[in-house]
C-alpha cells in the first residue's frame, strides 16, 4: 500500500527516524529503496497477517533489513530475538540504557585516612577521628590538615571515631562545603574543605 508524503513523515518521527527493531538511522529519503543507506520501509506494529489495521498508529519505521527478517514474527517476537545482539554490536545506538551510569552521581572525597582517636592515643575519653595521613593535592591537603590532627567537628556536628566522618562524607554530594573543627596539639582550629 502506498503511503502519502504526510504519512510517511508521521511514521517516520514515531521514532526519531530510527529502525524500530535495531534503532539503525534511517535515511528518510531512502524509502523503500533496497539496498540503499538508511532504506527503510513502513512496518506493521502488529501484522496484517495477525489482524493488524493499516491505521497510522499500527505503522512503524523499519530498516528493510529488519522488516524482511522479521517476516511473520509479530514485533515483539523479533525485537527480543535481535535486540540483545543489537547492544552487543552496537550500544551508541541505545544512549538511553546507558545514561544511569554517567548520570551517577560523583562521591564526595575528602583524600585522608582516619582512625578513632582514642584508640591512637589510648585515651578512651577523648573523641574524633586522627588523621593518619593526609593525600598531597586533596581536598583535606588543600583546606591545611595534617597527620595527627584529630577532628572532632563536622559541620557542625560532633565526630565520635573515625566511621562518623566516613559515614558524613558519604552522604556528601561532590563539591559540597565542609567545615572542621579540629585540635592539632593543644590548638583548636577551623578549616573549610570543598569535598
Ligand atoms: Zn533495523
Amino acid at each position: 500500500m502506498p503511503y502519502s508524503e504526510y504519512e510517511l513523515n508521521y511514521i517516520f518521527d514515531k521514532t526519531g527516524g530510527r529502525c524500530i527493531h535495531c534503532r539503525k538511522k534511517l535515511g528518510w529519503s531512502n524509502y523503500g529503496i533496497v539496498g540503499a543507506r538508511g532504506a527503510w520501509e513502513v512496518d506493521h506494529s502488529k501484522a496484517v497477517a495477525r489482524g493488524g489495521t493499516d491505521y497510522l498508529r499500527n505503522l512503524i519505521p523499519s530498516c528493510i533489513p529488519c522488516n524482511r527478517a522479521k517476516g511473520s514474527q509479530s514485533s515483539r517476537q523479533y525485537n527480543e530475538s535481535i535486540f540483545l545482539e543489537t547492544i552487543y554490536k552496537h550500544p551508541h545506538r541505545f544512549p538511553e540504557l546507558f545514561q544511569r551510569k554517567k548520570r551517577r552521581k560523583a562521591k564526595a572525597t575528602f583524600g585522608l585516612e582516619v582512625a578513632d582517636a582514642n584508640k591512637v592515643l589510648s585515651m578512651p575519653s577523648v573523641i574524633g577521628a586522627c588523621v593518619g595521613s593526609v593525600r598531597p593535592k586533596s581536598a583535606a591537603a588543600l583546606a591545611g590538615l595534617k597527620a595527627g590532627d584529630i577532628i572532632f567537628e563536622v559541620n557542625g556536628i560532633p565526630i565520635i571515631a573515625a566511621v562518623d566522618l566516613e559515614t558524613m562524607l558519604k552522604s556528601m554530594k561532590k563539591g559540597s562545603v565542609v567545615s572542621l573543627v579540629v585540635q592539632r596539639g593543644f590548638i583548636k582550629l577551623k578549616f573549610i574543605a570543598v569535598v
